[in-house]
């Protein structure tokens, strides 16, 4: 990789099923951000030319214009062949995205060269240039939310294997046989078993549901799991001990596939990092089978900002020769 331009400024984006984030980055500082609805079951096509103005909104804020940008990145939530910029699988955002050649439009619109990746990759890659992994070369990421993004880097490498697969799919790993359908065609991920998409499902699955302080709650996320949890309550304490058993097993399996030295856990879910952090190092310190020594499990530090600060490391893999 050529030497970093230690002025070099970027457009960042951050495309999720809900929110737009597009932030402007200079020399890994976030200069200005702003938030998006991604109304993401609409498509894509409908939602660029919001994206290119809010680009063009927050350069002109900055007294920038896109001829100071070294270029644009884009986190997405699929699967990415990094060598052409196509989107190579659709999960109900975006649908229409394989379609479109975002290179040529970033290249026409905007006049830049677009570097586009895995929203969960770009998530460790931001961890890994300038958060909780600065100094690692060996690491994973898991990401608990809405589902659960997982990615790895091997001796200083990013894997991504010959389909862009390769580290991204850890959260459609087996974690109990028989367990439950997932969305991937999988039985028993880890994603089926504790991830917000599936949180519902699995509440309403048990018995115990309707008399518990979550049947009553307007949203049924882990943040009114592990509230309900903290107080006693029966129905809540068996969902969170059960996610987190996931989360730990998943832990275990992924120190087993990619041999890391430290695992960061980020995302919505570890606003109970109190809770989940000590209970995951544990169960990896007692199952992981790491005989060279003790595998580090942290939070991220860069949370919601991770796949912004990515872009710049992504632009220069991409494009080398940027300025
Ligand atoms: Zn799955």
């Amino acid at each position: 990789m050529q030497s970093r331009n230690p002025l070099m400024t970027i457009l960042a984006c951050d495309l999720g099923g809900t929110r737009m984030k597009i932030g402007v980055m200079r020399a890994g500082v976030l200069l200005a951000l702003t938030v998006e609805p991604a109304n993401s079951k609409a498509g894509l096509a409908p939602q660029l030319p919001v994206l290119k103005a809010a680009c063009l909104r927050l350069l002109s804020e900055l007294k920038l214009t896109p001829r100071d940008c070294a270029g644009i990145s884009i986190a997405f939530p699929s699967l990415i062949d990094t060598a052409t910029g196509r989107v190579l699988a659709e999960y109900r955002k975006f649908a229409d995205a394989m379609a479109l050649d975002l290179r040529a439009w970033a290249q026409c619109e905007l006049g830049l060269p677009l570097a586009i990746e895995n929203d969960a990759r770009m998530a460790l890659i931001g961890e890994w240039r300038a958060g909780a992994g600065r100094g690692v070369d060996n690491l994973v990421m898991m990401t608990l939310g809405t589902g659960l993004g997982v990615c790895a880097i091997i001796e200083g490498r990013v894997l991504r294997g010959k389909h862009g697969q390769a580290g991204v799919l850890g959260g459609h790993f087996t974690v109990r046989y028989g367990g439950r359908a997932c969305s991937c065609g999988n039985v028993g991920c880890a994603e089926a078993e504790a991830s917000t998409a599936f949180l519902a499902e699995l509440a309403k699955s048990r018995s115990d549901f309707a008399t518990s302080a979550l049947a009553p709650e307007p949203v049924l996320d882990f943040a009114a799991v592990f509230k309900h949890a903290a107080a006693g309550d029966a129905c809540a304490v068996a969902l969170r001990d059960h996610s987190i058993q996931v989360w730990a097993t998943l832990a275990v399996n992924l120190n087993h596939a990619y041999d890391p030295e430290m695992v960061i856990i980020g995302g919505g879910i570890m606003a109970s990092a109190d809770v989940i952090l000590p209970a995951v190092r544990a169960h990896v310190a007692r199952h992981a089978h790491t005989p060279w020594g003790k595998v580090q499990v942290v939070a991220s530090q860069l949370g919601d900002h991770a796949a912004l600060v990515a872009g710049e490391w992504l632009l220069q893999e991409q494009f080398p020769n940027l300025k």
